[in-house]
């Protein structure tokens, strides 16, 4: 046995189902997780000792590689002044300052602990602000584990087989309205036959959580539309794509503008953080400005907001980080698109940006159903494979691949080379 099998026995018998978040148990693709020891750079290293080129990077925050060095200074720095005050402090201010010159939307912000906390608070605030109970979500996307985001969820949820959680009340679902992504005509159905109901639609704006998913050209324009016919805030879950498709998100990258915005992920430099912010006039319904409640014991916390910060301003002020992180992507996708060719497979590739999937499907892949299609067991070889190369993927074929500008050509070619080979292994 190795270590990392050993130890996850161990958990388990303490953990359920041995792990702190479902995905990471390698259920859907077989075998024991790995436990992860330590990172640098492109790198992971395992219990065994074992090296890794990272694909997943803590499923997005370590976009500049592991132990970036700016971050790791900044909360050496940080914490010699203690660990967490519950007060207000100037690092906050700083955060909050950061953010709004960054994303385009966004007026006021709020610094809560997680994406999940982000998206819940979001909804909230939209329906204390319209007074509607509803929202509209698209089947295959994840807004973290909030009740109401339970319905129709990709990710994990889906990667478990548990689509519709047990625990989430009837009503609750009742208030959630699904369509399919990329799918204008049913947003439409929904908002005619729900009039003067929905607070918010919610949705991300390319999809990571399905696989990548790209909006098609005039989906998210049209989406804004009818928000705005029908009174509806309009929440981007830019959790996975701030901060990673362009400084400013995929908003920036679509030019289309979001009521409210959920962060996550990139904003805490790999610290458990989130935030959700927008237009002041909403913004300024939440507590103690206005009467939607939400709080935190943590949120805001300086040795976060040191990291966070640190990781923001080197991404704002080095924007050919995103130019890399673009022809790091297109690199891969190509090099994959030759290793399908020479394997004489006719599968699905979906890139933009550092985002990236290999469906296992020859239907191209524009929602939830097409990537429900895929062949679950092929890519659960497949991701064996990889690992045996030392290639670290997302273990499930519904998550994006988030590439970090730490990955070197050489690293590039190797990934490459050990696709082409992982493919003509497992046909
Ligand atoms: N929203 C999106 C788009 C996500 O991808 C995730 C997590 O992967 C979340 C929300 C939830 O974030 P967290 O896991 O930090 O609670």
């Amino acid at each position: 046995m190795t270590t990392s099998e050993q130890l996850f026995e161990k958990a388990k018998t303490l953990i359920p189902g041995g792990v702190n978040s479902p995905v990471r148990a390698f259920r859907a693709v077989g075998g024991s997780p790995l436990f992860i020891k330590s990172g640098k750079g492109p790198y992971v290293y395992d219990e065994d000792g074992r090296q890794y080129i990272e694909l997943i990077n803590s499923w997005g925050p370590m976009i500049l590689g592991h132990a970036f060095e700016p971050v790791e200074k900044a909360v050496r720095d940080a914490i010699q002044y203690s660990f967490s005050f519950g007060a207000p402090t100037r690092k906050e201010v700083e955060m909050a300052e950061l953010i709004v010159s960054m994303v385009p939307s966004i007026e006021k912000v709020r610094m809560v602990n997680s994406g999940t906390e982000a998206t819940m608070a979001a909804i909230r605030v939209a329906r204390g602000f319209t007074g509607r109970d509803k929202i509209i979500k698209f089947e295959g996307c994840y807004h973290g584990h909030g009740d109401s985001f339970l319905i129709a969820a990709g990710s994990g949820a889906v990667t478990m087989g548990v689509p519709d959680s047990p625990g989430v009340t009837k009503a609750t679902a009742a208030d959630t309205l699904t369509a399919p992504y990329n799918n204008l005509a049913a947003v439409e159905v929904l908002l005619d036959n729900n009039q003067n109901q929905v607070a918010a639609l919610i949705l991300e704006p390319v999809v990571g959580n399905m696989g990548c998913v790209i909006p098609e050209p005039g989906f998210l324009q049209g989406v804004r539309d009818l928000c705005n016919k029908h009174g509806v805030v309009l929440i981007f879950d830019e959790v996975m794509t701030g901060f990673r498709l362009a400084k400013g998100g995929a908003q920036e990258r679509f030019g289309i503008t979001p009521d409210l915005t959920t962060l996550g992920k990139i904003i805490g430099g790999g610290m458990p953080v989130g935030a959700y912010g927008g237009r002041a006039e909403i913004m300024n319904v939440v507590s103690p400005a206005g009467p939607v409640y939400q709080a935190g014991t943590l949120s805001g916390n300086p040795i976060a907001m040191s990291a966070g910060l640190a990781m923001l301003h080197h991404l704002n002020d080095h924007p050919d980080v995103y130019t890399r992180l673009d022809e790091i992507g297109e690199k891969l996708a190509t090099g994959f698109r030759a290793g399908l060719q020479k394997a004489g497979l006719n599968y699905t590739i979906n890139q933009i940006g550092s985002m990236f999937t290999l469906f296992m499907t020859e239907r191209s892949v524009s929602d939830f159903a097409d990537a429900k299609s895929c062949d679950l067991p092929l890519f659960g070889r497949y991701f064996h494979a990889m690992l045996k190369r030392g290639v670290y993927l997302a273990p499930s074929q519904f998550e994006s691949l988030f590439v970090s500008v730490a990955l070197t050509n050489d690293l590039i070619d190797e990934v490459i080379q050990a696709n082409e080979e992982a493919l003509l292994e497992v046909m």
